[in-house]
């Protein structure tokens, strides 16, 4: 057990957030994997925090969390439950949720136990008759909720795919200004590797010598003026593409990639907040607080054009 002086605070640097005055994160308590990026933004492993002093801090600061998901067309029945009622045990408790349910069947959402301080708010969506673009119109979603709800009522919000289920503590220490998941079956490759897009043609495009991390899209956040600017920026960039007749190899993740290439996210997220069983074993997987549920593209999507 490490002493409490091993726990360092961070102090409030050129990542300027105020909540970063208060982190206290232990950097070498993980010596099998990277803890801080180059940039001096942590990555956050099992073992290197105490989840109560997270907690403690963002009660006192009364903080309040968005988490936005998307259940569209078959994807509400499948998967909207299991996330939902998974969160109640394991995410952001003793910290006030709201969920943004966005979807096209908004009368079947279905009617959860929700712990003290949380509510559902299910927000209309039209259904696209192409999977790629209900996946990629989540950015202009998300903005736009930003600006008519979440900006009066949160000062963090998260952005979640609809396919996974909690099954660990997944809790106050992700807070930060801009937080970015590393994708699991990505992290411990090199950098040639990624799957960024390659077409020089979209908006999304990237360099072999560009890139630090390759993000998952299923998890990301931050402070609701960063979510702003990253769904905000990221719309664009593929309404962009759209107008160029392009479409970047791996939709809103690859433009989500690119955006943190040129905007350092300021805190990173360990494949522990997002694994996939399929891997099936990693020494340097200490815990699986989030999982990826099966996938059934052929039943559950659309057509693929
Ligand atoms: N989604 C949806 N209905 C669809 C397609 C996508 O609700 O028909 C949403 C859902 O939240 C899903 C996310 O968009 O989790 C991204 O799609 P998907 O999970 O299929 O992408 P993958 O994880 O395979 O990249
Ligand atoms: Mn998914």
């Amino acid at each position: 057990m490490a002493f409490l002086e091993d726990w360092i605070p961070m102090g409030n640097d050129e990542l300027g957030h105020a909540d970063m005055k208060l982190d206290v994160l232990n950097f070498t308590s993980r010596t099998d994997v990277q803890t801080s990026t180059s940039w001096g933004a942590p990555i956050i492993w099992d073992g290197m925090f105490i989840p109560e002093a997270y907690e403690q801090i963002h009660r006192t600061a009364h903080t309040s969390v968005a988490l936005t998901v998307f259940a569209v067309g078959k994807y509400l029945d499948v998967y909207l439950k299991d996330l939902l009622v998974s969160s109640q045990i394991y995410f952001m408790v003793g910290i006030p949720v709201t969920y943004y349910v966005f979807t096209d069947v908004p009368e079947k959402v279905p009617a959860i136990y929700l712990a003290p301080g949380r509510e559902v708010k299910v927000m209309p969506v039209k259904h696209h008759s192409r999977w790629q673009d209900i996946s990629m119109m989540r950015m202009m979603f998300i903005r736009d909720a930003i600006d008519s709800q979440i900006q009066h009522h949160h000062q963090y919000v998260f952005c979640m795919d609809v396919d996974q289920v909690f099954r660990g503590h997944f809790g106050t220490e992700v807070l930060a200004d801009s937080v970015a998941l590393l994708h699991a079956h990505y992290y411990f490759r090199s950098r040639k590797e990624f799957t960024y897009d390659r077409n020089p043609k979209s908006l999304a495009y990237m360099a072999d010598t560009q890139g630090d991390f390759y993000y998952h899209a299923s998890v990301f956040g931050g402070s609701w003026q960063s979510v702003r600017k990253i769904t905000d920026t990221c719309y664009r960039t593929i309404m962009g593409d759209k107008e160029n007749g392009v479409e970047a190899l791996w939709q809103d993740e690859s433009h989500l990639n690119k955006y943190f290439w040129e905007h350092k996210p300021s805190k990173v997220l360990s494949p522990e907040y997002c694994w996939d069983t399929n891997i099936r074993f990693r020494t340097d997987i200490h815990i699986q607080r989030l999982i990826w549920q099966e996938k059934h593209y052929k039943e559950l999507r659309n057509k693929e054009n």
